[in-house]
């Protein structure tokens, strides 16, 4: 499918390719090696109007579709995985669950941090509820005009650097009924920082990095009358960053309010955005920053997953862009590069290896322009934005491979960007639903019935199982 552009949508995924050129990607190689989250980009992304291009003008926002945003992200990703990855969740996602179901005060609050730069992050996963999301099992408890938050989330895009944070959680009434899983709004302080990675921390660090003004004295004497004797034997107050007793100095002087950013986990790609822990420890949230669908929150959750399949159709359109690129590289290799007298281009093993990638692509690119096109004004067809994730994931760990393949040796230097191309495009058939899940998904629309994946083929209630707690 070659789509046809307006001119509008020409001009802005040529704005895309430029900034995409002259920017992002003579960053690319830093941000992986560093880890360090692209500020520079970000501020780049903001400047050119690419965040926020879904909300609509009411709230300041350009009013642009789904599919305009995947012209930009296809533009980003070929420079660098992690940017596209930030325009994805910039415009899709938590912002577009906000917009859709979320109050007036919600719209604005979300459209004022995402036109500002910021990436919301979407928290569901946890250590024992990954493909089985529906078994979460962190709690939102309604006490008098608030909500209280406890539970552990692993594996969350932004965290330590996000402020707008939609935290899904299962619902319990003032009586401890349970309602369905619902969505909260949270956003961070920016003073909160997630802080570096070292093994140990001192208080000291703890007061800097959360620019803590409490008197020393009033600071030893917490302490004191926490760790009691015991902190004797700690060497100058010194803790493994993020171990309970880490979590405990935060709590005993005030350094954070029940948000917990906790260990990052060393992932193998896409350096440039951490994933985390996000603890919530008695976390307050307003009344009124609930998400709370039409339908209430029975319905909250499918109508939620409504919005996570533009995020679907964000992220193979990452994957797209990365293999993309990869192709791009491999084809000018393949014409220069020469042996046995003339350039490996010549040879009909490689030529035909060129043509299974570039058919992928174009496969590729036609189910994730199809799916981001029937979204309209709404969001993307579920089936047709898992078929495009399923087959964007796969095509993006066959191309960046094949690609590099091309390259011989060269190919297999870390000097070479076709080594974190590989390592970037793993990624895309595990997080946000895995390739095996998402089939499930498309073979229940197929079969026109709901497949369930639990022994007994229910979704459990959370009642008489006991909240984690987590210090
Ligand atoms: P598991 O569910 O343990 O699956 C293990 C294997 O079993 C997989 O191959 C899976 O396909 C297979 N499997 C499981 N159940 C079935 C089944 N019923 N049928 C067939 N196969 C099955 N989560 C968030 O909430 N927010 C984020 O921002 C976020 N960002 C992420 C970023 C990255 C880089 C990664 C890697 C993950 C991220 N995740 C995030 C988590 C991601 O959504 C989960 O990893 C994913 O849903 C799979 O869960 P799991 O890792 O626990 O794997």
């Amino acid at each position: 499918m070659s789509a046809t552009l307006t001119p509008a949508q020409k001009k802005l995924k040529e704005r895309a390719r430029a900034l995409a050129e002259s920017e992002i990607a003579p960053r690319a190689a830093e941000v992986d090696r560093t880890e360090a989250y692209p500020w520079d980009n970000v501020a780049a992304l903001t400047r050119a109007g690419f965040m926020g291009m879904t909300v609509a003008k009411k709230y300041g926002g350009a009013g642009l579709s789904y599919f305009d945003v995947v012209l930009v992200i296809e533009e980003m990703a070929k420079a660098c995985g992690v940017t596209g990855r930030i325009v994805v969740e910039g415009n899709m996602g938590a912002i577009g669950a906000i917009m859709a179901y979320g109050s007036e005060k919600q719209k604005k609050l979300a459209a004022k941090l995402v036109l500002a730069g910021d990436k919301p992050a979407i928290c569901i996963t946890e250590p024992d509820a990954g493909s089985a999301a529906t078994e979460m099992t962190t709690r939102a408890e309604h006490r008098g005009d608030r909500w209280v938050l406890n539970g552990k989330k692993h594996w969350i895009t932004g965290g330590g650097v996000s402020r707008l944070h939609m935290i899904f959680a299962r619902v319990f009434d003032e009586f401890d009924q349970e309602q369905g899983i619902g969505a909260f709004i949270v956003v961070r302080d920016p003073k909160q920082a997630a802080g570096p990675q070292s093994a140990m921390v001192t208080v000291k660090d703890v007061i800097e990095e959360n620019r803590i003004k409490l008197s020393p004295s009033t600071v030893r004497r917490r302490l004191r009358a926490h760790f009691g004797a015991a902190h004797k034997s700690r060497t100058r107050w010194r803790f493994p960053r993020h171990s309970p007793d880490h979590y405990a100095v935060l709590k005993l002087l005030d350094a954070h309010p029940g948000l917990i950013i906790g260990a990052r986990e060393p992932a193998m790609g896409l350096r440039g955005i951490p994933e985390t822990e996000i603890i919530f420890d008695d976390l307050e949230v307003a009344e009124d920053m609930a998400i709370v669908p039409p339908g209430g929150w029975r319905h909250s959750f499918g109508a939620l997953m409504n919005a996570y399949n533009a995020q679907r159709v964000g992220a193979a359109t990452v994957a797209l862009g990365i293999a993309e690129g990869a192709f791009q590289m491999a084809l000018s290799h393949v014409q220069e590069r020469e042996q046995f007298g003339r350039p490996i281009a010549e040879f009909q093993g490689l030529q035909w290896m060129l043509a299974d990638m570039s058919t992928r692509l174009a496969a590729s690119r036609a189910l994730v322009y199809k799916a981001a096109q029937g979204a309209g004004d709404g969001f993307p067809d579920a089936t047709e934005a898992a078929q495009a994730k399923i087959f964007t994931s796969e095509t993006a760990i066959a191309v960046t491979n094949d690609a590099l393949q091309l390259f011989g040796a060269a190919g297999y230097s870390r000097n070479n960007p076709l080594e974190r191309m590989v390592r970037d495009a793993r990624m895309f058939t595990i997080g946000g639903g895995t390739a095996q899940v998402l089939r499930t998904l498309v073979a229940s629309r197929i079969l026109g019935r709901k497949l369930p994946q639990t022994r007994d083929g229910y979704v459990k209630l959370m009642h008489n199982r006991p909240t984690t707690r987590h210090y």
